[in-house]
């Protein structure tokens, strides 16, 4: 079987490559989607064939996640999965064995390193697709490769905040490695496993599994990164990594080993950050990356008071395959320790206008240059936030509210401006988002009239 199933997957690369129009050149500056393109890398192989329906920005965009959901897991997520998607079995808390966590660099304890090294060490797979960096002085530029070994594994963890062609390497799958790549464990984001999903009949493979992270607003480039560190870090040279953490900090986290605590309420010059996130992410409803078999991420784990590499995840495990890779890597993992539910004193709902406001001055270009707090008074007003604010899987909700809110208002605003001419009506709304919006639909609507002039 293996023979033939090699067989299989030569013909179905050649017969994908046959086809025209050919795979675009990653030089390529505009693609199908425009300003909308995440820069998958699905349109730098052959299968671009397929770009009209895989494409998380092109005709029913992301409402497709309703019905690739019951395609992947066999079932639409239910009211109670709104937030995280179909979760079925359940939602943990997670994070690597200490004497277990990877030893190389990874974003916090290397859960989705560990995983993934794993399942290439039980010959689960026989590659993992994964985003390595383009190396010095570049560390946290993407390059996504096809690996098939621990150390080229571990060469990937760690955050590359940037849009990243993950689906790129799919060409290598069938033109340099022709059959050998039988099985495969794929590490992407939302707009990423989507497209994936999308071609999932087309690669030819006997098995695939997603392994996936959250993700939100990505910068869109090299250049848009470093403003974004410029305008956050007394040290941007030298940052390694960076989170926004659950106590309301962005935490950059620096080469040689230093921590910088930064209050969001304390960016040196705000303005600066117009422009650095990506349009595609403006247009994205898939912050918890719904079509994985497991997804991985931090903001629903309560916040312990320590640096990102030694603070709990929590993860969403979607399907039996989900599953398996827990049980596969369950030696370098404790699961369940911490309780995701912790109910916060001021509720979340109350919280939304004032986050958002902000937020909409930056997409909209709006954003005045102003002095922000003094840091005595930033500091205080994190401290509040967290001791008060909503925490565990409550403060996931309510980023994930702040993001899909305010997506909506981008998408209906910007109808007919240039480069995004597309409604969201047009482009499609997933369900979840659409169910988001009716519980803020008046201020959906405030927001709206404010913004669409
Ligand atoms: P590691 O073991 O260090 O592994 C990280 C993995 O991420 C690697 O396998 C690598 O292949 C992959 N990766 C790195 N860069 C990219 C990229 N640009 N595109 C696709 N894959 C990549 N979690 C939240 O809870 N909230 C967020 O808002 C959030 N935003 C994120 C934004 C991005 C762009 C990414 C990649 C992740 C984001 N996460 C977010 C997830 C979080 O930062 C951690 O990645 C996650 O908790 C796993 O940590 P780890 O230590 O297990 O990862
Ligand atoms: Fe192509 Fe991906 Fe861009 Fe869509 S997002 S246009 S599939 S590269
Ligand atoms: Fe892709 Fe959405 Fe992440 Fe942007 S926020 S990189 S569109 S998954």
């Amino acid at each position: 079987p293996r023979r033939a199933g090699r067989r299989f997957g030569r013909a179905r690369g050649a017969a994908l490559r046959a086809k025209k129009p050919a795979p675009m050149p990653e030089t390529q500056r505009v693609y199908p989607a425009k300003d909308l393109c995440s820069r998958c890398g699905l349109c730098n192989t052959s299968l671009i064939s397929k770009v009209q329906s895989a494409c998380a920005f092109l005709g029913h965009g992301m409402l497709r996640i309703d019905s690739l959901e019951s395609r992947v897991h066999g079932r639409q997520r239910t009211e109670e999965e709104l937030y995280f998607g179909v979760a079925q079995h359940g939602i943990h808390s997670i994070r690597t064995k200490p004497q277990h966590a990877p030893k190389t660099r990874t974003a916090w304890t290397g859960v989705v390193t560990a995983i993934a090294c794993e399942m290439l060490r039980s010959n689960k797979v026989d590659a993992v697709l994964c985003v390595a960096s383009k190396g010095d002085g570049a560390q946290l530029e993407p390059k996504p490769i096809l690996a098939r070994t621990e150390a080229e594994v571990l060469s990937s963890g760690g955050v590359k905040p940037m849009l990243s062609p993950n689906l790129l390497p799919l060409e290598e799958l069938w033109q340099v490695r022709g059959g050998e790549i039988r099985r495969l464990l794929f590490i992407g984001v939302g707009c990423q496993v989507q497209a994936l999903r999308a071609v999932e009949e087309d690669l030819g493979l006997e098995e695939l599994y997603v392994l996936g992270t959250n993700c939100v607003d990505n910068p869109r480039s090299p250049e848009a990164l470093q403003r974004f560190l410029k305008s956050a870090s007394e040290f941007p040279d030298t940052a390694a990594g960076f989170e926004f953490m659950q106590d309301n900090r962005i935490h950059v986290k620096h080469s040689d080993g230093r921590y910088e605590r930064i209050p969001v309420f304390s960016l040196k010059d705000p303005q600066m950050c117009t422009g650095v996130i990506a349009k595609s992410c403006y247009a994205c409803f898939d912050y918890v990356n719904a079509l994985t078999d497991l997804t991985v991420g931090y903001m629903g784990a309560p916040w312990e008071g320590k640096e990102m590499t030694q603070h709990s995840q929590y993860c969403v495990v979607r399907n039996a395959k989900g599953q398996e890779m827990l049980e596969i890597a369950k030696d370098r993992l404790r699961m369940g320790e911490v309780d995701l539910e912790v109910p916060g004193r001021v509720d979340r709902f109350g919280l939304l206008p004032q986050v958002l406001k902000p937020e909409l001055d930056l997409a909209f270009g709006r954003r005045k240059a102003s002095v922000g707090p003094p840091r005595w008074l930033a500091e205080l007003l994190c401290e509040l936030l967290t001791r008060l604010g909503p925490q565990g899987l409550d403060f996931a909700r309510a980023s994930i509210e702040r993001a899909t809110v305010r997506n909506l208002v981008c998408l209906e605003a910007m109808r007919g401006q240039k480069g995004s001419p597309r409604t969201s009506a047009e482009l499609g709304v997933p369900r979840h988002a659409a169910r988001i919006r009716e519980k803020y639909q008046d201020l959906y609507e405030e927001l709206l009239a404010a913004y669409s002039d």
